[in-house]
């Protein structure tokens, strides 16, 4: 054979690999079939790679366990598992009601997106009950969009009682489960049709990896999810499906330090003279905490809390006297994070009043008491201009 011919053929992997704790990352477009008869055997065969190599599979079937799910589908980003998922359950002259805390690029997608594909748009406040949401639902409504705890306000929907409710209607449910990761509360069990997660967030944990994961039970929504997924054409790469099952192993330990820290660091919050209120369904006394204790199994470290009423200046003073804490969004990773919320409360249509400007912090993998240590000093700093 020439020189082009054996240097196309050279080193292809030839006998079964070895085994290692983690599944071999492949990378692949091309899958090589054994014969012809199996060409076309999409059943019992992987045909093309954008479905998926040995990582994906590997991570689809460990987030299906976390889950409690028959099934679960990939997508590139926590974005695109919630767009993925309307669109796929969707069609024009369907209702969706989303829950008006809903991350805001969801409300961007609903209004810019479905809207053009004829699905009309309803917010609810997320604090109407289970069952007033369910009667005030028009007959098109087809699925009812839910974030419980929203990861701005920390509002708790009933959500096992809007499920059984929704159910008798014929109307399908969906949550946003990034907050507990599908470890802390398992939205399947309690009645709820698919359970969506931004992996980007505590799954993955390292702040490094995009991607978002849709659960589902039911053969007929697991079949349009999924069909959802090839007709779109996304596909993740086995690399980051690889990260995602790294962040997997550790999650439970992980969480269980987020949760620990971010609990004390409530309580210490609450106490402090600068503090208007706290929104933390895991803290005693804050909105949501009986169906916390209810359906959740734990906590994370993402919460909000008031400080009381002051300036902008004031706000930014208190942000930026802070060196542990980063200024930035997203969550889930190893370090702590601090943002103010208020630009992202304007486009919400059922206002509130939180007792003063809201700070939402993500409590890292750091010593508890340095956290401390740095949200005194930015308090300090707080109350220099609150004066
Ligand atoms: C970050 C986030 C998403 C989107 O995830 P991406 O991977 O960044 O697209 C969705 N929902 C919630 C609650 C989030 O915090």
């Amino acid at each position: 054979m020439s020189d082009e011919t054996r240097m196309i053929r050279a080193g292809a992997v030839i006998g079964p690999l070895a085994k290692t704790v983690g599944p071999p990352i492949q990378r692949g477009s091309t899958v090589l079939l054994p014969n012809a008869a199996v060409l076309y055997d999409d059943d019992n065969y992987v045909t093309y790679g954008r479905a998926g190599l040995s990582a994906q599979a590997g991570l689809r079937s460990a987030l299906a366990e976390l889950e409690g799910a028959a099934g679960v589908t990939l997508y590139p980003s926590g974005m695109a598992a919630i767009s993925g998922t309307l669109l796929a359950v969707l069609k024009a002259g369907d209702e969706i009601l989303v829950v008006d805390n809903v991350y805001k690029p969801v409300r961007r997608f609903c209004d810019q997106v479905q809207q053009q594909f004829g699905v009309t748009v309803t917010y609810v406040d997320p604090r109407k009950s289970a069952e007033d949401l369910v009667s005030g639902a028009s007959d098109a409504v087809r699925l009812i969009f839910l974030e419980t705890p929203g990861s701005l306000t920390f509002e708790m929907q009933d959500l096992r009682r809007i499920a059984e409710l929704a159910r008798t209607r014929g109307i399908l449910t969906a949550t946003d489960n990034t907050w507990a990761a599908g470890l802390l509360f398992r939205p399947l069990e309690h009645g709820i049709d698919i359970s969506i997660q931004a992996l980007t967030k505590y799954v993955c944990g390292h702040s490094d990896t995009f991607m978002g994961s849709a659960a589902a039970s039911d053969p007929n929504v697991l079949r349009r999810l999924e069909d959802g997924v090839t007709n779109i054409g996304w596909a993740v790469s086995g690399e980051d499906a690889y990260a995602m099952l790294r962040g997997l192993r550790t999650l439970p330990l992980r969480m269980a330090r987020h949760g620990q820290s971010g609990l004390q660091i409530a309580q210490w919050l609450q106490a402090q003279p600068e503090v208007a209120a706290m929104y933390h369904p895991a803290l005693p006394g804050c909105p949501g905490h009986d169906l916390w204790a209810r359906d959740f199994s734990g906590t994370c470290g993402l919460f909000s809390f008031a400080l009381k009423p002051a300036s902008n200046a004031a706000v930014d003073a208190f942000l930026d006297a802070l060196q542990l804490f980063g200024l930035g969004f997203s969550w889930g990773g190893f370090e702590s994070l601090a943002i103010s919320c208020a630009p992202q409360l304007k486009v919400r249509n059922f206002e509130r009043d939180y007792g003063g400007p809201l700070i939402r912090l993500h409590i890292g993998l750091e010593d508890p008491m340095d956290l401390i240590a740095d949200l005194r000093a930015g308090l300090d700093a707080y109350a220099g201009l609150a004066r």
